[in-house]
């Protein structure tokens, strides 16, 4: 009880950020949204984090049957790896996904070969464990516009492509709030400066597209929330400047690709310049830390992020 205590973050609207222990604390969240006495899971991490989540329940005082959705944003496993584990755990529980992705989920063997040939064998193993599917009476595919019950609150579903195609966003109008998954970016709140959150797109493959990307920021920001919860990692308020920043840089991503497209080492290059430009931008933003703590925080972004582009590049 009171080790899960520590991996709890309180918000306002009765959300809850959970730390889903992926890869390195404050990386991923799960986030907890209860209403009336019902409850919500909105991304689940992978199958390890599921222990997690249950406790968070206990720590809360929630029974597993209060939790009516589990709401897979998209179905990249640091967001829906768990979803099969903790389906099985909670009986009374739909699961809501993107209706491009929700064969994944019930039948996930071709999820599980792409997240190999992304990871490698070793790294899949070690990082999601499990797939559990999910029976396909128990999976909701909202269409762009549908919109559900949780307590007294309503959810609305916006399908929004850019950084999956089988993406969507759930806004709570009511509490002027939005949950992103990825199509925001990444604020990981090691990056904070004086309270200052910086933000960077995620161009994991296979499905980057960097002008439905910029758009679907847009019909975010369309909805004028107060605050964004980001899967990495929950709740940021500075939304006018952030939204301005994660789309130019987007572009400059887009552009970075575009310079390489033909090079030698495209892969390296790639990787090499990412990371310079992600400096100049912490710089801007007066992060103080050195260059091997700017690596470790961000080079597996990097890796995913270049892999994402050349998909992309060769796509084009
Ligand atoms: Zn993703």
């Amino acid at each position: 009880m009171r080790e899960i205590a520590s991996k709890l973050t309180e918000f306002r609207a009765g959300i809850t950020a959970i730390d889903t222990d992926y890869v390195r604390p404050r990386l991923a969240a799960s986030h907890l949204v209860v209403d009336d006495g019902r409850a919500a899971f909105v991304d689940t991490g992978t199958t390890h984090s599921v222990p997690n989540l249950l406790a968070a329940l206990a720590h809360k005082g929630i029974d597993r049957a209060q939790v009516d959705w589990v709401l897979a944003t998209h179905v990249h496993l640091d967001h829906a790896g768990g979803a099969g584990a903790l389906m099985r755990e909670l009986p009374n529980a739909r699961c809501a996904v993107h209706p491009r992705g929700a064969r994944h989920l019930v039948e996930p063997s071709r999820l599980i070969a792409g997240s190999i040939a992304v990871y490698g064998e070793e790294r899949y193993r070690k990082l999601y464990g499990e797939i559990v599917p999910i029976d396909a009476s128990r999976v909701f595919q909202p269409e762009d516009g549908a919109t559900i019950t949780l307590g007294k609150r309503h959810l609305e579903f916006i399908h929004t492509p850019g950084h999956a195609l089988h993406h969507y966003c759930i806004v709570d109008r009511e509490h002027e709030l939005v949950f992103t998954g990825d199509t925001f970016g990444l604020s990981y709140r090691d990056f904070d400066v004086d309270g200052r959150e910086f933000i960077i797109p995620t161009t994991t493959p296979v499905h980057f597209d960097p002008e439905a990307l910029c758009l679907s920021v847009d019909r975010i920001m369309s909805y004028a929330p107060r605050s964004i919860f980001l899967t990495h990692y929950a709740e940021v308020r500075d939304l006018t400047r952030l939204a301005r920043e994660v789309k130019e840089r987007v572009l400059a991503y887009a552009d970075l690709g575009a310079r390489h497209r033909d090079a030698q080492d495209r892969t390296a290059k790639l990787q090499h310049d990412m990371f310079a430009m992600m400096g100049t931008w912490l710089d801007a933003h007066r992060y103080p830390g050195e260059d091997g703590e700017r690596h470790r925080l961000l080079d597996g972004d990097i890796e995913l992020n270049c892999q994402g582009i050349e998909v992309w590049l060769d796509r084009k």
